[in-house]
């Protein structure tokens, strides 16, 4: 049942500064596909969320590692 972690997704889902999250207006950090669409959320709305929005997410895209900042400190 997991299906979480390492999703391939077939199209760049790289999230921009201009994707805001749909909760609060903050630069979105997740973007969740569901049946319905897209939905976009910050690391807060993300965890916020969660468990409500992961048993019928199609796909959970967790970008908050890539987008922060201070994340790039490799010796
Ligand atoms: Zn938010």
């Amino acid at each position: 049942m997991s299906v979480t972690g390492t999703v391939t997704p077939t199209a760049p889902t790289t999230l921009t500064h201009a994707d805001r999250c749909d909760r609060c207006g903050a630069q979105a950090r997740v973007r969740v596909v569901l049946t319905s669409g897209d939905l976009l959320f910050c690391a807060h709305h993300a965890k916020a969320y969660e468990d409500k929005l992961k048993t019928s997410a199609l796909e959970w895209v967790d970008e908050t590692a890539t987008l922060n900042p201070t994340a790039v400190v490799e010796p």
